[in-house]
């Protein structure tokens, strides 16, 4: 059975929800499978050791499969799996990267943005070098200065929130740290401009509970700070992810999706359909009178398509029995934005974003 096939067959819904999202009918499947009996093992994968031989092969493939899907293996960097969301390296990052007495750079796209900034404040010196937030954040600022004095510069690289997506990244001398929470592995980019790369998992990889953190080693041992070891990237990265007890099973579900996403044909494979659903439900949005779209076109994230009715007291209870009546569910806007918010990450088949586009062009011939 394909994937699209046995997903709705079976009565799985169109999700299009921001985060926890959507994977691989496949990986579902394998993950179930390794619930009940973890490769012949006798054991669940929730309960072996993690220092079980089975276990330890799957932390040093994932850490390889990711490095190796972002064209980063064999150039200084390393990738762990951590606890604590992407929220927890919002902290980690200024603790690992900022001087004592030194200071950081960032981009304000955007409610999570702001959250990591937050975090860093309680360090030293933040310099905000743009931010959108007087227009709610609709567009990504495009004209700024990194200054060449900071620590580092940190961004994020989609919007999941507000539905924008940085397409290029400023070139500057000082470390670059991304927050690509939703959109890794999700196109193509030289992940080699960047010196830390952190994505929780639950957007595009696996489920809640573990973030991927790939980090340039050389970036690390320079603040003259004294970082506790759970904060201390360096610390895992010697421990090869195993300090303490990792999130085994998001970890292992987390594998199951890069294995999915290598045999499909990797980044440049999975790029090609991220573009194809965006192009369909922009389309949509531009070309149904009823609807547009919250965000300067430029800057539209082809993981998170905003939109709103036109006329909301209208078409909103007609449009919400549409889509819901058609299989689809979390589709709601964040409530900072409001209207309507269809995720696509990788794992979401194109069928669900014409299953969507359909209910758009039925309420217009029934409105
Ligand atoms: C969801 C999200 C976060 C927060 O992730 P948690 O794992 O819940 O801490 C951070 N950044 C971005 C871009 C997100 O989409």
């Amino acid at each position: 059975m394909d994937q699209m096939t046995s997903h709705f067959a079976t009565g799985h819904k169109h999700n299009f929800s921001a985060g926890p999202c959507i994977l691989p009918t496949t990986v579902f499947q394998q993950a179930a499978q390794a619930v009940l009996n973890f490769n012949d093992s006798g054991l669940s994968i929730l309960e072996i050791s993690h220092r079980s031989k089975d276990f330890v092969a799957v932390m040093d493939e994932v850490r390889a499969l990711s490095l190796s899907l972002l064209g980063l293996e064999g150039k200084g960097y390393q990738a762990i799996f951590l606890h604590g969301g992407a929220s927890l390296e919002f902290l980690r990052v200024p603790y690992n990267m900022m001087k004592l007495n030194g200071k950081a750079a960032y981009l304000d796209t955007g409610t999570w943005a702001n959250n990591a900034l937050k975090e860093a404040k309680a360090f030293g010196e933040t310099v905000v070098v743009a931010s959108s937030k007087a227009d709610n954040y609709t567009h990504i600022p495009k004209d700024f200065t990194v200054p060449a004095d900071a620590d580092y510069f940190h961004c994020t690289s989609n919007n999941t929130i507000f539905g924008t997506q940085m397409k290029s990244f400023p070139t500057t001398d000082i470390p670059v740290v991304c927050d690509m929470s939703s959109d890794i592995f999700s196109r193509q980019l030289d992940f080699s401009a960047f010196d830390l790369i952190y994505a929780g998992a639950q957007k595009n990889m696996g489920p809640a509970g573990t973030t991927l953190i790939v980090v340039k080693e050389d970036v690390l041992g320079k603040t003259g700070r004294a970082i506790p070891p759970m904060m201390d990237y360096k610390v895992h990265i010697d421990k090869e992810s195993m300090y303490n007890t990792p999130a085994v099973f998001a970890v292992y579900t987390s594998l199951l999706t890069l294995r999915w996403l290598q045999e499909m044909g990797g980044i440049a494979a999975i790029e090609k359909q991220n573009e194809a659903k965006a192009a369909l439900i922009y389309a949509e949005i531009d070309r149904n009178p009823l609807f547009r779209g919250t965000t300067a076109v430029a800057d539209r994230s082809t993981m998170n398509a905003t939109f709103l009715l036109q006329d909301e007291s209208a078409h909103q209870a007609l449009f919400d029995s549409l889509w819901k009546g058609a299989g689809i569910v979390g589709l709601n806007g964040h409530r900072s934005v409001g209207g309507y918010r269809a995720s696509m990450y990788n794992a979401l088949p194109i069928e669900s974003v014409q299953t969507l586009v359909d209910a758009m062009q039925l309420l217009e011939q029934r409105a």
